[in-house]
């Protein structure tokens, strides 16, 4: 049995998670959203177009006039040099470098035709920028600085803009960290993965220590305010020991943030990852044995485990705000940022504009033809209604703070909520009996033991996970 006693931190006041007995990991390992949204994106529906994107800017633009209402910027840079066999990611793995002028005359009309329509002034100035991919490094510097500059003169700044980009090891020196420093960039977020070598050469993916550690060495001494690292478990030929190992060098290294994501495997809808099939993965019961490692690894390293995958050292802003109360969650995570409106640029980009989602064309050929005409590339989407931001109001409280005030969010959306979710209270009271959540009339709260599988307990006011039919196309919750 892997059942430990609930243990408290007093260095950080908040509650350690608790590693789950074999029994509760079966029992609740189901596939669900892992809620980076809600609805998740696959409700979008392509009845949902650019003119309803812009119809929804136009809106904005109107009642915020002169409102303080901060805007976070999403840049999808999607070239890779490599193919990494795990990767469920949207991305074109080329070696030509010429794909990046098109690309980058895209991201400019792209720019400026949200920007027309959306009128931003310096009270709706950009709080937080980040650059994803793909592989944002695969830009030259001179390039994204250029692209820097362009986002620069098109939208306000925040003074203290939070610049962010995700590195890809292979592809920098500590001299490409100074340059992006440089530019205004102080967040880095790593894909570290696994170290070890076995597993690395199995996803196609080398990046030994010594590549690594000079990284981070320099981005400490260059002053970036933050440094993530992005770890998975359940890769081909890990085991308890291969990971007890990474787990040691990474605490070594001690980023502030560590992301540990579950691979997902699902072969039939990405192809990369039919490349693994042939390997050792790890049975469902040893992919929770390396979760429950992890946890106990970085609580006893002093992280604090902030929600599903996420930990943080009690110093870094995100256990701060988890503290706070003030956790939110949009498409790359757990954030500080408030729950501000975001714009995404670039092919398949996603963006949140009040209670609409969109999402760009996913095609490279499809996104630049419709820039080329004038047109705003939005493929599909989806506005939500009363009964949708009801059930994102709690399912973000679930997902962020792990408590829900009923007769708080029952006033602000003038339902009882009792009443309102009298399906969905069975399931709660089992989840209660499990001792996964504490259950009143008055209000929900996850146990420390109910932090690994929040997802669960998020999702049963998921109106459209209730459809079996879509189970499959999610990944496992451990
Ligand atoms: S994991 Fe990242 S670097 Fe690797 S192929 Fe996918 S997007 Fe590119």
């Amino acid at each position: 049995m892997l059942q430990a006693p609930i243990r408290h931190s007093s260095a950080t006041g908040s509650c350690l998670s608790t590693p789950l007995s074999d029994h509760l990991l079966k029992k609740w390992d189901i596939q669900g959203p892992r809620y980076t949204s809600y609805p998740s994106i696959d409700r979008m529906v392509e009845a949902v177009r650019a003119d309803d994107f812009e119809q929804l800017l136009r809106r904005r633009s109107e009642l915020m006039a002169g409102r303080r209402r901060e805007l976070s910027l999403y840049v999808h840079i999607p070239f890779c040099h490599s193919l990494c066999f795990y990767c469920a990611c949207n991305k074109i793995v080329t070696r030509k470098h010429s794909l990046v002028e098109k690309y980058l005359t895209s991201l400019r009309k792209e720019s400026e035709r949200v920007a027309q329509v959306l009128r931003p002034q310096a009270s709706d100035a950009v709080a937080q920028l980040h650059f994803g991919g793909g592989t944002p490094t695969f830009l030259s510097d001179l390039e994204i600085g250029e692209l820097m500059g362009h986002l620069r003169a098109t939208f306000p700044f925040a003074r203290d803009i939070e610049c962010s980009i995700e590195i890809d090891p292979r592809t920098v020196d500590p001299a490409r960290l100074e340059r992006l420093r440089e530019l205004g960039v102080n967040r880095l977020s790593f894909g570290i993965q696994d170290f070890d070598e076995q597993v690395q050469l199995a996803i196609n993916r080398v990046q030994p220590v010594d590549k690594v550690q000079p990284l981070v060495d320099a981005a400490r001494q260059l002053g970036f305010t933050s440094t993530n690292f992005d770890l998975i478990y359940g890769l081909p030929y890990q085991s308890s020991a291969s990971l007890a190992q990474t787990l040691r060098t990474v605490v070594g290294m001690r980023p502030g943030r560590i992301a540990l994501y579950g691979y997902a495997h699902l072969p039939d809808r990405f192809k990369p990852q039919r490349r693994l099939s042939a390997m050792p993965l790890p049975s469902a019961r040893e992919r929770s044995t390396l979760l429950n490692l992890a946890i106990h690894t970085l609580e006893d390293a002093g992280y604090v485990h902030i929600g599903m995958d996420h930990f943080a050292l009690p110093s870094d802003s995100l256990a701060h705000a988890k503290r706070n109360g003030r956790l939110y969650r949009n498409f790359q995570g757990y954030s500080t940022d408030a729950d501000c409106d975001l714009l995404g640029l670039g092919v398949s980009a996603i963006s949140k504009v009040g209670r609409g989602y969109f999402q760009n064309s996913k095609v490279l050929a499809d996104y630049q033809d419709q820039l080329d005409r004038g047109q705003l590339p939005i493929e599909r989407g989806l506005i939500l209604d009363a009964d949708d931001l009801l059930r994102r109001t709690l399912v973000m409280a679930i997902m962020c703070q792990g408590t829900v005030d009923f007769s708080a969010v029952g006033a602000a959306h003038l339902v009882n909520i009792r009443e309102y979710f009298a399906e969905e209270w069975a399931a709660l009271e089992a989840l209660a009996a499990d001792g996964l959540i504490e259950l009143d009339e008055h209000s929900l709260h996850v146990t420390p033991q109910g932090w690994t599988l929040v997802r669960v307990i998020a999702r049963v006011f998921d109106r459209y996970a209730r459809d079996s039919q879509r189970r499959a196309q999610f990944s496992k919750v451990i």
